[in-house]
């Protein structure tokens, strides 16, 4: 019975303390909560495997039963509240410390030891069969983690309206993986008997019950705004998994500086295959090549950083009028050009908007800009990206010396031309 609620006392401090550092991480950084949820993992590690309790189901540990579920409990409300972005920051770097821990152990061990003056030496072996337990503590607590919130997220389109039923069979089922996971490593580093196994399962579950009806309780009087919007698993997981990072550099290194649109590396590539998958597929495929009117005159008279800031301007307008679809490139000072995923007719209509719409881009002493734009489209005759594109620059030369001011597509009768009257182009 004293056992039982010293156990009761224990989680109810740690969550209160814990808590009470998240509640408080506007004011003093979340870096405060991380740290005090790392500081523990020591002699959460080290109750797990020598200090037991016996209660009447069997034996079990405070470091398992109110350390390590404590330690899923707050992961939980870390997510629930803030984000996968969050949440992984800890879980990262509990598995890397124990990562370098074991490194450092290994440079440790071959140092000649100078002994103390009682004779006393450092024990290695328990450090040993610290480290061991350490780092697939973590690494469970890395999966653990992972799939609890993932469980979490997937229960919420069942339970929506009973978030401690939600976080309570979230918490079960991953402690109960996790007690499976952890009791092997258990039984092979430090001999722990079966009892273990069922003792710690049992408490884990108690443990589960008691932090998900202090977490509810938590965020139902503590944290009354909304939760965020519910987010796809796969999105979760590319979160935690720093996936959409590396994408977004990824993303980062094909973009122009100037503009933010791809560049014409990317165009190569992403241009490259889009002709293979249209010929594959048969799905139209066309290529829309601009270029403006005259630019070097804008350059001239009202110097290289108007030039720039149009430039960037003309890149917001294309992405505006192309479809979601569409890939739009900066492909050259200023020329751009868009890989349009739609029949010859969408994309000199495309070429068309576009080329209305350059007359309302507001520019230095109102100067009027045109552009001129040559259409192309993925036929029998197309092998590759290259032919696509000589095509369409054809057409582009075709407008700039047609008077420019137009775009021009397959055969004569494409030609579109200039719609009604047009203030004189201004030039130099
Ligand atoms: P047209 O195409 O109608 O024949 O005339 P143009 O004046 O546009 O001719 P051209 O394509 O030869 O000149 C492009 C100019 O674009 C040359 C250069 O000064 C300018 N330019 C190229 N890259 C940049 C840039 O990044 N920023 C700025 N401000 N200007 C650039
Ligand atoms: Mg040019
Ligand atoms: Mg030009």
């Amino acid at each position: 019975m004293t056992n039982s609620l010293l156990l009761i006392a224990e989680a109810i401090l740690y969550f209160s303390l814990m808590v009470m550092l998240f509640r408080l991480r506007g004011r003093i950084g979340i870096g405060v909560f991380m740290c005090a949820l790392g500081v523990m993992h020591f002699l959460e590690t080290y109750l797990a495997s020598v200090f037991y309790v016996a209660l009447p189901f069997g034996m079990l540990s405070p470091g398992s039963t109110v350390m390590f579920s404590g330690k899923l409990a707050m992961l939980l409300l870390l997510y629930i509240k803030e984000d996968a972005t969050t949440v992984r920051q800890p879980i990262y770097g509990l598995l890397l410390g124990n990562a370098l821990m074991i490194g450092l152990v290994l440079l440790l061990r071959l140092h000649e030891l100078a002994p103390l003056p009682d004779g006393r030496v450092p024990d290695i072996g328990f450090v040993d069969q610290m480290g061991w337990l350490m780092v697939w503590g973590t690494t469970l607590l890395f999966v653990d983690a992972i799939l609890m919130i993932l469980l979490y997220e997937r229960l919420g389109r069942k339970l929506r309206g009973s978030p401690l039923a939600r976080v309570a069979i979230a918490l079960c089922c991953v402690l109960t993986f996790d007690q499976l996971g952890f009791f092997t490593a258990l039984h092979f580093v430090t001999g722990a008997p079966l009892e273990v196994l069922v003792g710690g399962w049992i408490a884990k579950m108690a443990a589960s019950l008691i932090f998900s009806v202090m977490l509810f309780a938590y965020l139902r009087w503590f944290e009354k705004d909304e939760a965020s919007a519910p987010r796809g698993l796969a999105d979760i997981f590319q979160a935690l998994t720093y996936r959409e990072r590396y994408e977004a550099l990824v993303e980062h290194v094909g973009r122009d500086g100037l503009t933010g649109l791809l560049h014409r590396g990317r165009f190569e590539s992403d241009g490259e295959q889009a002709v293979a998958a249209s010929l594959r597929t048969g799905r139209p495929l066309s290529l829309v090549l601009i270029d403006v009117d005259h630019f070097k005159s804008i350059n001239d008279r009202f110097g290289h950083a108007e030039g720039d800031r149009v430039l960037r301007s003309m890149a917001m307008l294309l992405v505006g009028l192309a479809d979601a679809g569409d890939r739009v490139f900066r492909i050259g000072g200023e020329e751009f050009a868009i890989l349009c995923r739609g029949p010859h007719s969408l994309a000199r209509l495309l070429g068309e908007n576009i080329r209305q719409a350059m007359k309302d881009l507001p520019t230095a002493d109102g100067v009027l800009l045109s552009v001129s734009g040559g259409v192309a489209t993925v036929d029998g005759s197309t092998r590759s990206l290259s032919d696509l594109f000589e095509l369409a620059d054809r057409q582009l030369y075709a407008a700039k010396s047609g008077g420019r001011d137009r775009m021009v597509g397959d055969g004569a009768l494409h030609v579109v031309e200039r719609m009604g009257s047009r203030p004189a182009k201004t030039g130099r």
